[in-house]
């Protein structure tokens, strides 16, 4: 499964090369293959089309192969991605384990590592081991050293994107304000881009359904709960600071008298992530015997154990209600709910569905789609390839790649 690359706008930024990115993202994303084409959708001169496409074509970011004839004379030149023009690096960082990928411009993957690995053991060490393993993966997979490359990373937490730091994350102590981009931009000398995890999961996830099924809602309950939204254009909605879709700590009633990790009380995390339904079988489990005691309950939600049963309907209730809450904010044309929970038992969603049905308004929930993940747990593997795709293809970057210059820091 190839998930789609956006077509760029006509934004304010003007640095770097504007008409090459636009000609580079529109023949990425397949909406222009042909020279022709790319005159008619950017409006602009075939002589100026032909003279930008020479330059992408003779840097080697994009590749021209004679396309079958359709007719007489000439045969055009039908143009794609190159594939080894970059590299995006990926790093999936959870509560109990990190994931990294190396793929090229074409999504193919090239190298794929997953380790436990618990991210309370703070951002130092985690910035090493990511450093180790990406110098592992790129000898591995036989990229050459000055290939470009962007390194994304999805964090499970609230991140300040322009920034590249956590900001406050709950489930991630020693983690607050680190500079994660700058740090592992000096690391593995190349851009980097810091973005919470269920964002990636969302984007991800939204570029490979069908577009008419966007505004997509991307909802995930694991440690913590959190959501994503990917507006109609495509585009993620991270609203004014990088919160948006924190649901995780929305109020829900009836868990007035539970403490959450943000400090508050009464949030709908506090009662319905995995980690809470896990702690009502196995209270008194610390950060390190909360991944074991999450096993645990998956492994008996799995069995059909009628008291993991229960607890996972009373946690779909709660979820359902702030779901309902979010459509009617939102109105998405589908609602994504993923997890290790959701992919171990169907009552949760079952749950949540008779909920937002019983709650929502009939516009909102009439072509309204409550689904599992079409992408499991490469969701936000996805995503950060598609942000790291797009980001290669920048008026920036595209003017740093012909000009032949590294990134500068
Ligand atoms: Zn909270």
């Amino acid at each position: 499964m190839v998930a789609r690359l956006g077509v760029p706008g006509t934004g304010a930024r003007q640095d770097g090369d504007p008409a090459l990115s636009r000609i580079a993202k529109l023949v990425a994303a397949g909406e222009a293959t042909h020279r022709l084409e790319l005159a008619q959708v950017t409006g602009l001169s075939r002589s100026s089309v032909h003279a930008h496409v020479r330059r992408l074509v003779d840097a080697g970011l994009l590749s021209a192969d004679e396309a079958v004839a359709g007719g007489r004379g000439r045969p055009a030149l039908r143009l794609s991605l190159s594939g080894a023009a970059g590299v995006v690096l990926i790093a999936d960082i959870a509560a109990f384990r990190v994931r990294c990928v190396v793929a090229d411009l074409t999504q193919r993957v090239l190298a794929d590592r997953s380790l436990a690995w618990q991210v309370a053991d703070g951002p130092e060490r985690t910035v090493a081991l990511l450093a180790e393993q990406f110098t592992e993966l790129l000898a591995e997979a036989g990229v050459p050293a000055g290939r470009p490359r962007v390194l994304v990373v999805g964090l499970p937490g609230p991140v300040d994107v322009a920034r590249g730091i956590p900001v406050r994350p709950p489930i991630m102590p020693g983690w607050d304000g680190f500079p994660v981009a700058d740090r592992l931009a000096a690391e593995l000398d190349c851009p980097v881009l810091v973005d919470n995890d269920v964002n990636l999961m969302a984007l991800g996830e939204a570029r490979t359904v069908p577009p008419e099924q966007l505004p997509v809602f991307f909802v995930t309950v694991g440690a913590g709960i959190g959501a994503g939204l990917v507006l109609a254009d495509g585009t993620l909605h991270r609203g004014a600071d990088g919160a948006a879709g924190d649901i995780g700590h929305i109020w829900s009633p009836g868990a007035e008298d539970v403490v959450c990790n943000c400090g508050k009380v009464g949030c709908v995390e506090a009662v319905a992530s995995t980690a809470a339904m896990a702690r009502r079988t196995a209270p008194g489990a610390d950060a390190e015997g909360e991944g074991a005691a999450m096993d645990a309950f998956l492994a008996r939600l799995r069995d059909g154990a009628p008291d993991a049963l229960q607890i996972v309907r009373a946690a779909g209730t709660a979820l359902g209600e702030v779901i309902a809450l979010c459509i009617h904010m939102l109105n998405p044309r589908r609602v994504v709910v993923g997890g290790d929970v959701v992919e171990a038992s169907d009552h949760l969603l079952s749950e949540v569905r008779g909920v937002v049905y019983r709650r929502a308004l009939p516009l909102a929930t009439r072509e309204l789609s409550i689904a599992h993940t079409v992408l499991g747990r490469d969701a936000s593997m996805v995503g950060a390839m598609v942000l790291g795709i797009e980001h290669l293809l920048s008026p920036t970057e595209v003017g740093r790649f012909l000009q032949g210059t590294r990134h500068d820091r």
